[in-house]
C-alpha cells in the first residue's frame, strides 16, 4: 500500500506544517494570521496592510500558496509522519535513497517535528520503528542490517552528534564515487528508548545560540543518517548487496542574518547558513523540473551539506521536505520568505 502511493507521488514532495500560537505571542498580542485552507492551500495575510485604506484596496491582503500537503495545529505527529514520510520507509528496504527536511525559521516547529519529545516522538522514531517492522516482515528471504548515524554540519564542518569530542570529520568518496563520512560513529539499535536517548542527548549537543529575537537559534544542520544493508540469503547467488539509505535533516534556522541584527560570528554563521539553504534550494528546484532535465546541472559542491546529499538527493530518491512557520502575525516576514523558499523548491 506505501509502495503504491509513493509510486503516485510526484517527488520531491514538499508540505508545510502550522505550529499553535504560543505564549509569548499571545502576550504580545499576536493573532493568527496563516489558515489552512483545504489540503494543500495556505493563506496568509498581510498586518500591515489596512483593508479600509483606499490606496491598498486595489491590492490584496492576502497571498495563497499551494503545497503537496498543509498541516496546521490540530494536526498530530502521527498526521504529519503518515502523510509525508510513511510511504518511503517501503522504498529505503528496496533499496531506494530517501531524503526528509525540515525547513524554518527557528521556533517554527522543525525539532518538533524530526525529533518531538518523549511523549510525542517525531519523525525519527516514527520512522526507524517502521522500518524495523518492515524489516522483520521480510526476514525469510533477506539478511539487513540497519545503522545510524547522527552528525551536524556548522559552518561548512561536519560534527559527530553521537561522539562530539571526536573533532572535525572529513566528507570523502569512495572508490565507487558513493560519500562517505570518515571516523563518524554508527549505531545499530532497533531499541526505541534507546534510540531517543542517543539522539536527544545528540540533539543537545548542536551548536545553538540565542540571537538578538530572544530565541534559541540552531546555528547547525541536524543529519540523521539511516543505512539499511540489504543481503539475500540464497548462497549460490553471486548478489552484490543492496544499500539503501535515509537522511533525516532537521535544518539550521532560515531567519535571514540581517533580521537578528548580527554581527562578527554570528554573520559568519548566517552567511554559511544562508549559502547552504540557497544551494539546497536550487538542487530541490532543479530536481523538480519535469523529468530532471535540468538535474544534470546541478551543483552540488556549492556546500557541504548538498555534497553530503549528493547520493540522497539525485538518481532514484525520493525527497520530502516539511517547511514549518508560526501562524503570528509578528512573524509575518519569516513565514511569508519561508513560504516563497518551500513554493519555489517545488514551481518554477
Ligand atoms: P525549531 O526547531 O524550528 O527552532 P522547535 O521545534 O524547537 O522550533 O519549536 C519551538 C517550540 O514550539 C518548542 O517548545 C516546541 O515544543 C513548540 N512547538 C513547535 N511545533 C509545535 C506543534 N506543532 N505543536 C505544539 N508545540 C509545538
Ligand atoms: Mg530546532
Amino acid at each position: 500500500m506505501g509502495l503504491v502511493i509513493a509510486l503516485l507521488l510526484s517527488y520531491p514532495q514538499v508540505a508545510l506544517r502550522i505550529r499553535p500560537l504560543n505564549a509569548a505571542e499571545l502576550e504580545e498580542g499576536a493573532t493568527v494570521i496563516a489558515h489552512k485552507v483545504g489540503d494543500q492551500v495556505v493563506v496568509l495575510m498581510d498586518p500591515n496592510e489596512d483593508p479600509e485604506d483606499p490606496l491598498r484596496a486595489h491590492r490584496s491582503r492576502e497571498r495563497t500558496f499551494i503545497f503537496d500537503t498543509v498541516f496546521d495545529q490540530q494536526a498530530s505527529q502521527e498526521d504529519v509522519y503518515c502523510a509525508t514520510i510513511q510511504h518511503l520507509v517501503e522504498g529505503v528496504i528496496s533499496g531506494y535513497n530517501a531524503t526528509v527536511f525540515a525547513y524554518g525559521p527557528s521556533g517554527a516547529g522543525k525539532t518538533h517535528t524530526m525529533l518531538g519529545m518523549d511523549a510525542e516522538p517525531g519523525i525519527y522514531l516514527q520512522t526507524l520503528t517502521d522500518l524495523f517492522q518492515a524489516i522483520e516482515k521480510t526476514r525469510d528471504n533477506m539478511d539487513y542490517s540497519v545503522s545510524i548515524s547522527y552528525l551536524e554540519i556548522y559552518n561548512e564542518v561536519i560534527r559527530d552528534l553521537l561522539n562530539p569530542s571526536s573533532g572535525f570529520l572529513d566528507l570523502r568518496e569512495d572508490s565507487k564515487g558513493s560519500i562517505q563520512i570518515a571516523g563518524i560513529t554508527e549505531v545499530s539499535t532497533s531499541n526505541a528508548q534507546e534510540i531517543m536517548q542517543l539522539l536527544t542527548r545528540g540533539n543537545r549537543q548542536r551548536t545553538q545560540e540565542p540571537t538578538a529575537t530572544n530565541k534559541t537559534s540552531s546555528r547547525s544542520h541536524a543529519v540523521l543518517q539511516v543505512t539499511v544493508h540489504q543481503q539475500s540469503r540464497s548462497t549460490d547467488l553471486a548478489e552484490e548487496a543492496r544499500l539503501g539509505r535515509l537522511f533525516m535533516v532537521d535544518l539550521a534556522g532560515s531567519e535571514r542574518a540581517c533580521q537578528t541584527q548580527n554581527r562578527g560570528k554570528r554573520m559568519k554563521e548566517g552567511a554559511h547558513i544562508n549559502r547552504s539553504l540557497l544551494a539546497l534550494g536550487n538542487c530541490i528546484n532543479a530536481l523538480s523540473e519535469k523529468g530532471g532535465s535540468r538535474a544534470q546541472y546541478v551543483n552540488f559542491r556549492d556546500s557541504k551539506l548538498t555534497r553530503l546529499l549528493k547520493d540522497a538527493l539525485g538518481g532514484n530518491s525520493r525527497t520530502v521536505m516539511i517547511a514549518h512557520i508560526s501562524p503570528a502575525s509578528t512573524s509575518f516576514e519569516e513565514s511569508r520568505t519561508t513560504l516563497l523558499y518551500a513554493y519555489r523548491a517545488k514551481n518554477i
